[in-house]
């Protein structure tokens, strides 16, 4: 966690965060592995909506990086600052390591997130340095205004990381990567479309670790969600509210698989994908490249 401290305060000074290699060129028909890089608010995000598909890219030897934007620092009902923003990059950290991916916390405080100038170059220099194919976030109609500003964040950036003298420390990118978004519940002004929808039964397990990890967003309930009567203290309560966490998100995940089921059977075919219980699921940004079902395929290489 103190190396991330220490590439903040580089970045913060101005000073240019280089990857160790120089810049890899374009990945489009080559065999190098894809790297993608999700943005989400808040150390959680990122995880929740795209931690089966990190790990299936993971496991093929693909580049995976979260980043949450706010360091989680207010989401919590009884302790806050400085201690919870600790606990969180911890969490992180943990999770990260279950899915064989990286992370990194940025050091902005929770709800206070704001659409500056800095964070445009922040944003858009985090793109850069990970050399990435794919970029996913927030839609920019979320509820939450550190999630919409991350949203509006990443899709400014999303022209800027090819442009040469836009933060010319770091070299832009030469082709401009796909931007994707996560999948939310919101209607207006439009829904979530769920073009690309990807089976996850296979990682379930690690994704409900990575929720089982995070102890102070799910299982201590996060800012608002603490459980009547507050925390159990005894075993069996404990175990209890362990299993009560794990089946919410259990059916959590499970909707996204019902909620796109013709979109699941469009790529596995009926007959697989009536037995599909789990899925997550991607709008493709009209900014950025736009891929063709050939690139979908390239990009997501999970489907048969
Ligand atoms: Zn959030």
């Amino acid at each position: 966690m103190h190396k991330h401290e220490a590439l903040f305060a580089l970045a913060t000074l101005g000073m240019a965060v280089l990857p160790s290699s120089s810049p890899a060129p374009a990945t489009a028909h080559t065999d190098a592995p894809l790297r993608i890089i999700v943005f989400g608010a808040h150390p959680d995000d990122c995880e929740l909506v795209a931690g089966g598909v990190a790990a299936k890219w993971a496991a093929l030897g693909h580049k995976f990086k979260c980043v949450a934007v706010t360091n989680g620092d207010i989401g919590h009902a009884t302790t806050a600052g400085g201690p919870l923003a600790q606990r969180r990059r911890a969490e992180a950290l943990a999770a990260a390591k279950i899915l064989g991916i990286e992370t990194e916390v940025l050091d902005n405080h929770d709800g206070e997130l704001m659409v500056t100038l800095e964070n445009r170059r922040r944003i858009a220099r985090l793109i850069r340095e990970w050399q990435a194919d794919v970029v996913i976030s927030h839609r920019p109609n979320d509820y939450h205004p550190d999630h919409r500003y991350t949203g509006v964040l990443v899709m400014d950036a999303a022209y800027m990381v090819q442009v040469p003298f836009f933060d010319p420390d770091v070299p832009p990118l030469r082709r401009n990567p796909v931007f994707l978004f996560s999948e939310d519940r919101f209607q207006k002004p439009n829904p979530f479309s769920g073009d690309i929808v990807v089976a996850i039964d296979d990682v379930i397990e690690k994704k409900l670790a990575v929720v089982e990890a995070m102890e102070s967003q799910f299982y201590e309930g996060g800012c608002c969600d603490v459980p009547a009567g507050g925390l159990p203290q005894d075993v069996a309560g404990k175990a209890a509210r362990k299993r009560e966490v794990r089946d919410a998100f259990s059916r959590r995940f499970a909707s996204t698989a019902d909620r796109f089921r013709a979109r699941l059977a469009a790529r596995y075919g009926e007959q697989r994908a009536s037995t599909i219980k789990y899925a997550e699921a991607f709008e493709i940004c009209e900014y950025g490249r736009q891929p063709d079902e050939a690139e979908i395929r390239r990009l997501f290489p999970f489907f048969p």
